[in-house]
């Protein structure tokens, strides 16, 4: 595609429709998230992953991020919800909505983290 297409549907995207990707056209979509990942691709790439975890405060570190439920690499994010000094950050898929990432007053957490609470933070 060329740069300045590619540009225009990511203005489109980000500015005007508030990153939600339900309101956007087809080409936009497909720009930003591209092409649903298949079922088999999405298991070997959840398998592929490893987590090293840092010393506190540090986040822990993956060799890959995407959405655990559908492979999609885009996501959306909260500001931060609550009032200084407390942090309170959340971070959704753009295609699914799945919540792929949180910082509660914590170090930042990613769902890939957890694979035996079937992904799910809360
Ligand atoms: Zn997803």
């Amino acid at each position: 595609m060329k740069p300045k297409n590619q540009f225009r549907h990511q203005t489109y995207f980000y500015w005007k429709h508030g990153c939600d990707i339900r309101s956007v056209s087809r080409k936009t979509k497909k720009c930003i998230i591209g092409t649903k990942m298949s079922k088999r691709k999405l298991k070997e790439r959840l398998a592929a992953v490893t987590v090293t975890q840092n010393k506190y405060p540090e986040p822990a570190t993956l060799s890959d991020e995407f959405c655990p439920k559908c492979g999609c690499d885009a996501t959306r994010h909260t500001a931060n919800m609550a009032p200084y000094p407390e942090v309170w950050i959340q971070a959704f898929c753009a295609r699914c909505g799945f919540l792929v990432g949180m910082a509660d007053n914590s170090p930042w957490q990613y769902a890939l983290e957890f694979p035996e609470y079937n992904y799910e933070l809360d």
